[in-house]
């Protein structure tokens, strides 16, 4: 049996554009490892009509709902290894499953690389966050740090004072020139110099290698991300380089520079979030269906 399409991820984007596909009753197989970026939070935000709702609330609502299309299959398992075949493409997984598929929808989203400092990550979704639209309003104006992990941080600096007082750590990562101390001073930015030891207490006490707490509500750091599958590089996709990290590159349709390669969600955006990895799923479920009869 060969499938229509192989959606690789089932979160988000993948869900989105799997249900297009399945409401046009294309043969399709979602692949999904179940790892989803946000999993470490306990709401999500800023998702029009599903506001403050679980993350995983959101996503098993989807899922049942595309589940009810009957040419939609799903396979709890993980993509291995993706090799170009006659008509299309052909899988493999982790559990030893070989798929066909005549398209291939990559939405399996990255990986979060966050600096090597104790405390962080156990606290990463809860009260160290990435994203201000996300979580900064849930923090009711508190205190707020934003840590530096490159020059980019900067830019996370000036924004986070809409949302509280905010303390700059630049942790011997960044420092601002003249013209950048201006510009923090103007948005009310109180700059911290001195190294970061770890982070501790109930929310986020942040610990300077002098012994020093400063208590903050939430702490934001830009991380540094990676692809969670290697199935784009494998084809031979294009990347581009993002200010966190590369992404796979797409056309306006979401298809890849490799013809019947379609991407969708944080794998082929610079920065995303829910509302935009369904807009991407949409487009790339779209897409794939009228390269199917369009080539
Ligand atoms: P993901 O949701 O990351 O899903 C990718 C899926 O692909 C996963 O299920 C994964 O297991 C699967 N996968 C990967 N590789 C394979 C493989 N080889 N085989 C099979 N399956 C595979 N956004 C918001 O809009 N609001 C928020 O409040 C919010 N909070 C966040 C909190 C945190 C801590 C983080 C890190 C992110 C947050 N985001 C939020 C961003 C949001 O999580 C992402 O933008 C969104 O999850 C992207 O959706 P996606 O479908 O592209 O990828
Ligand atoms: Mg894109």
């Amino acid at each position: 049996m060969v499938y229509d399409v192989i959606v690789v991820g089932g979160s988000y984007a993948g869900l989105s554009a799997s249900l297009q596909l399945g409401r046009a009753r294309r043969k399709v197989l979602v692949i999904d490892a179940g790892q989803r970026r946000n999993r470490f939070a306990e709401s999500s935000h800023g998702f029009l009509g599903q506001d403050g709702r679980a993350p995983s609330d959101i996503a098993n609502d989807a899922r049942e709902q595309l589940l009810a299309y009957p040419t939609v299959q799903w396979l709890a398992d993980t993509a291995l290894e993706v090799v170009q075949a006659a008509d299309g493409f052909q899988l493999s997984t982790v559990n030893g499953r070989q798929v066909s598929t005549r398209r291939l929808i990559i939405a399996t989203g990255v990986i979060d690389e966050l600096p090597a400092i104790d405390g962080l990550q156990a606290r990463w979704g809860k009260s160290v966050f990435h994203c201000p639209y996300c979580h900064g309003y849930e923090l009711n104006q508190g205190a707020i740090g934003v840590l530096a992990t490159s020059p980019m941080s900067m830019h996370h600096a000036l924004l986070l004072p809409d949302w509280g007082p905010t303390t700059f750590f630049t942790n011997g990562v960044f420092e601002p020139d003249a013209e950048q101390l201006a510009e923090l001073h103007r948005r009310g930015v109180t700059l911290e110099t001195r190294t970061v030891s770890h982070i501790g207490g109930e929310r986020a006490d942040v610990v300077l290698s002098d012994g020093e707490v400063i208590s903050v509500a939430g702490l934001f750091a830009m991380p540094r991300t990676r692809m969670a599958s290697p199935l784009a590089e494998q084809l031979g996709c294009l990347f581009e380089e993002g200010p966190m990290g590369a992404f796979i590159q797409t056309d306006a349709m979401q298809q890849t520079n490799v013809p019947g390669v379609f991407a969708c969600g944080d794998a082929a955006l610079a920065a995303g979030s829910v509302a935009i990895a369904v807009g991407d799923g949409a487009r790339a479920g779209a897409g794939t269906h009228r390269s199917l009869i369009l080539g």
